[in-house]
C-alpha cells in the first residue's frame, strides 16, 4: 500500500486511556474558539489526513511553505495549516490551551510558537492573487494577522449533524482498500452533483485502476454550492443505478474549501495518498474559483515537482461532452467533431432548466439525478 505522505500515517488522537485526564486539564486551559476552516484543520490532522503534520504550523514550516513549497522538514507542501489567534486570546508561547467548537472542548495544543505574518504575502504566494473578491483573500481579511503552531492532542472529533457514518478516516479508508484487495486506487474530488462529464472521467480512471473513492468535499465552501445533502443523495442515486458497487467506495473528504487552485490540487493530491489512494484525479480548473488561475494551471503545477516527491499518480483530464456523431461521451481528446455535435450546458442554464422542472438531457444529466435535483430546488 502507498505510505503516507512522509512515510508515517500520523495519529494525533488522545487514546482511551488519556483521553478523560486530558478532558479534564484541559477544562482549566485558556480556551481559544476555533473557525470553521481551523476545525476542519484540526481533525485532519488529527486523523492523519494531513500527515506528516503533528499541529498547526510554526513559522518555519510556515515560512518554509510560502517560500520553498516544501515544510522545513523537506516534503511538498503549499497550503499553510494555521491557527490564528483571536481577538482578547492572548496566548503564551509554552502554553497550554484548549481548541473548541461552539464551547466544546476538541483539542489540546502545546503552543511552540506565536507570530505575525504579512497577508499580501501569504495570498500572492498560495492564491496567486490579492484581489479582495478572491474568497481565500476574504478568508484572510476576517482573521487577525497572528498566528499559533504547535502540536495538538485531539480529545473529541468535531461535531456533525449528519452522514456520520460515512466520515473515514485515512486509517479506515486504508483498512477497507487492503479488506477489498484493491491496489490500485483512484480518488474523486468533488464539490458539485456528478453530471455525465464527471461520471465519464471517473470510469475512464476506473478502466485502469482497481477501484474508485467517491471523495466529495463537505467542509467550508462558499454559500452559492449546491448543499451536502443534496449533493450526497445525487452522488448515492448514481452509484445505485450506473456503478459497479465491488469497485467503488464513498466517503467524505473533510476539508475546508481554499479555493487555491493549483495549490490546493496539489494539497489534495497529498492528502489523498494519505487516504491510501495511489491515484487522483484532476480536472480543468480544479479548486479554482472566478478567472483567477488559467485553465490547466492545476494540472501544469504536478510539473514543477518531482513526482517521486508527490508520489500518488494526478490523472490529468480535460472537459468531458456526449458527442452526437460519435454517439458516447467524448473529450477533444477523442473527438474530432465541431462544438455543435456537442451536449454541453452551462451551470446557469442547468439551475435554470431543474429550477423550472425540465430534466436536462440525459446526455447531460443521468434522470434520477435530475429528480433529485429539480426535487430540491422545488424545496429550497
Ligand atoms: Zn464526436
Amino acid at each position: 500500500m502507498i505510505k503516507p505522505h512522509g512515510g508515517k500515517l500520523i495519529n494525533r488522537i488522545a487514546d482511551d486511556e488519556s483521553r478523560n485526564k486530558l478532558k479534564e486539564k484541559a477544562q482549566n486551559l485558556k480556551k481559544i474558539a476555533l473557525n470553521e476552516r481551523e476545525t476542519s484543520d484540526l481533525e485532519m490532522i488529527a486523523t492523519g489526513a494531513l500527515s506528516p503534520l503533528e499541529g498547526f504550523m510554526t513559522s518555519k514550516d510556515y515560512k518554509s511553505v510560502l517560500e520553498e513549497r516544501h515544510l522545513s522538514t523537506g516534503p511538498v507542501w503549499t497550503i499553510p495549516v494555521v491557527l490564528s489567534e483571536k481577538e482578547g486570546d492572548d496566548v503564551e508561547i509554552g502554553s497550554e490551551i484548549a481548541l473548541c467548537q461552539n464551547g466544546n472542548i476538541l483539542a489540546v495544543m502545546e503552543v511552540e510558537d506565536k507570530f505575525t505574518f504579512d497577508k499580501e504575502k501569504e495570498a500572492q504566494a498560495v492564491l496567486r492573487t490579492t484581489d479582495k473578491a478572491h474568497p481565500g483573500v476574504q478568508y484572510l481579511d476576517s482573521i487577525s494577522n497572528t498566528y499559533i503552531g504547535g502540536k495538538i492532542t485531539l480529545i473529541e472529533k468535531p461535531h456533525y449533524d449528519d452522514f456520520n457514518e460515512f466520515r473515514l478516516d485515512p486509517a479506515d479508508t486504508r483498512k477497507l482498500f487492503e479488506e477489498k484487495g484493491w491496489k490500485t486506487i483512484t480518488a474523486f474530488q468533488t464539490r458539485n452533483p456528478i453530471h455525465r462529464a464527471h461520471e465519464y472521467l471517473q470510469k475512464c480512471a476506473l478502466e485502469i485502476v482497481d477501484a474508485l473513492l467517491i471523495h466529495p468535499l463537505m467542509g467550508a465552501t462558499k454559500g452559492d454550492d449546491i448543499p451536502g445533502d443534496v449533493r450526497w443523495q445525487c452522488y448515492t442515486t448514481l452509484l445505485e443505478n450506473y456503478y459497479p458497487k465491488d469497485r467503488v467506495a464513498i466517503s467524505i473528504f473533510p476539508a475546508a474549501m481554499r479555493y487555491a487552485g493549483p495549490s490546493e490540487a496539489i494539497f489534495h493530491a497529498i492528502a489523498r495518498k494519505n487516504y491510501g489512494c495511489t491515484h487522483f484525479i484532476v480536472g480543468r480548473d480544479h479548486a479554482g474559483v472566478g478567472n483567477y488561475y488559467g485553465t490547466y494551471d492545476a494540472q501544469l503545477i504536478f510539473n514543477e515537482f518531482d513526482p517521486k516527491e508527490i508520489e500518488i499518480t494526478p490523472l490529468f483530464f480535460e472537459h468531458a461532452f456526449y458527442c452526437k456523431v460519435c454517439g458516447n461521451m467524448a473529450s477533444t481528446k477523442t473527438c474530432p467533431h465541431s462544438k455543435e455535435h456537442h451536449v454541453f450546458l452551462s451551470g446557469t442554464k442547468v439551475r435554470e432548466m431543474l429550477r423550472a422542472g425540465q430534466k436536462p438531457p440525459a446526455e447531460f444529466t443521468r434522470p434520477e439525478v435530475a429528480e433529485v435535483l429539480i426535487r430540491s430546488m422545488k424545496n429550497s
